[in-house]
């Protein structure tokens, strides 16, 4: 019978049903072609809909309720008609803050096949993977709005940089390099912001004396956004705040094939409670129920969980599968030139796999 892995499924909304079917094909495909283990898919029917009908976006005890399984796989959240800060803070945030994912991986790799708008720059060049922080910093959802509608009308957003959550996500990126061999790049804006990224270069240079073996750079935000488009080859391992590591890996999306091709992953690196794996495109109401979302990302990130669960090889196939598909150009959906629709992508790449073994 072999190992099963129990998978907690979020479609959510818009394009998020869409594309997570895709991925889960590809999974079911591997499960089938390894043998060893498969996967057990519960759906929670959690999201903007959900929302409108019982007035929240999760159940009160959705954190309980999804605490025992070794994964999420999560689709997107967001719809016209709720207030983006209350799908975001209600759900996606609660599961990262609470499940203490708080190291965010968001690999920027230009795979073969996949479109870049960047001249000059070639393929390999575009091979970075950005450590974002994900529980506090800027998105800690500390503030507060002071003489509201008067005159002297103020409003404070703070970020919050703790020691413990700093240093965690800091020595993830640095363990990360030493593993892999590859240099370290730290971005912050400690000129400006004065007491929050003074703090995070401190701690920084800090866990850096114990590894003396990785190479390290240091980047101010604005020049590395610069930098991301001019000399990509710049950065391998990256390693940033929350805010600035949201706004970075959508620039980085741009320049590695666009939105419907970037991966993330939500982890919670102790394994105390399960991590969570999603693309990074949010709903995309503008494309919702046409059929046409492009499921690459979802399917990588579904490889990011395959990696995860330590299956490195089958994580490395669907890459594979996914530029053998690109390279081919036989399913494409629109937002690659294609006109493909996306399940016809997301069996081509299931279909590519077992080609491959
Ligand atoms: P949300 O509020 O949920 O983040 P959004 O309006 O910001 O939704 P995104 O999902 O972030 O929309 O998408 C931004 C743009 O990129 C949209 O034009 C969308 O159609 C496009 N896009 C995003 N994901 C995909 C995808 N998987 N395939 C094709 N196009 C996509
Ligand atoms: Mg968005």
């Amino acid at each position: 019978m072999g190992k099963t892995w129990n998978i907690a499924v979020i479609p959510g909304d818009g394009i998020g049903p869409e594309v997570i079917a895709e991925g889960i094909k590809v999974l079911n495909r591997i499960a089938e072609l390894d043998g060893s283990f498969r996967f057990d898919f519960t759906y929670f029917p959690w999201g903007c809909e959900y929302y409108l009908k019982h007035g929240k976006m999760m159940d009160d005890d959705g954190l309980e309720k999804l605490r025992g399984f070794d994964a999420i796989y999560l689709g997107a959240v967001g719809f016209p008609g709720v207030p983006d800060h209350i799908s975001l803070w209600d759900l996606l945030l609660k599961i990262r803050k609470g499940f203490e994912q708080y190291v965010n991986l968001r690999p920027i790799k230009l795979l073969a096949g996949a479109p870049c708008p960047l001249k000059d720059v070639a393929r390999e060049q575009i091979d970075m993977l950005v450590i974002r922080e994900n529980t506090e910093g800027e998105y800690a959802g500390a503030g507060d709005w002071l003489f509201r509608g008067k005159p002297e009308e103020v409003v404070l957003q703070t970020g919050v940089f703790s020691r413990k959550g700093t240093e965690r996500i800091i020595r993830y990126a640095y363990e990360t390099a030493r593993k892999t061999g590859r240099s370290l790049t730290s971005i912050s804006k400690g000129n400006a912001l004065n007491y929050s990224m003074v703090f995070w270069d401190q701690i920084f240079a800090e866990i850096g004396r114990e590894y003396p073996d990785v190479k390290t750079s240091s980047y101010l935000v604005d020049a590395a956004s610069m930098f991301f488009v001019k000399q990509p080859e710049r950065f391998e391992i990256v390693v940033t705040s929350n805010l600035f590591g949201d706004i970075l890996t959508d620039l980085g999306a741009a320049i590695a094939g666009g939105l419907g091709l970037a991966a993330g992953a939500n982890l919670n690196p102790e394994r105390i409670y399960p991590s969570m794996f999603e693309p990074v495109h949010g709903s995309a109401p503008d494309i919702a129920g046409k059929g046409i979302a492009n499921p690459l990302a979802a399917i990588w990130s579904a490889s990011q969980m395959l990696e995860f669960f330590g299956y490195s090889e089958w994580a490395d196939r669907v890459l594979q599968s996914i530029e053998q598909v690109m390279v081919e150009g036989s399913a494409l959906t629109p937002d690659m030139g294609g006109a493909s629709t996306t399940q016809e992508v997301g069996t081509r790449v299931a279909y590519q796999l077992s080609e491959l073994v």
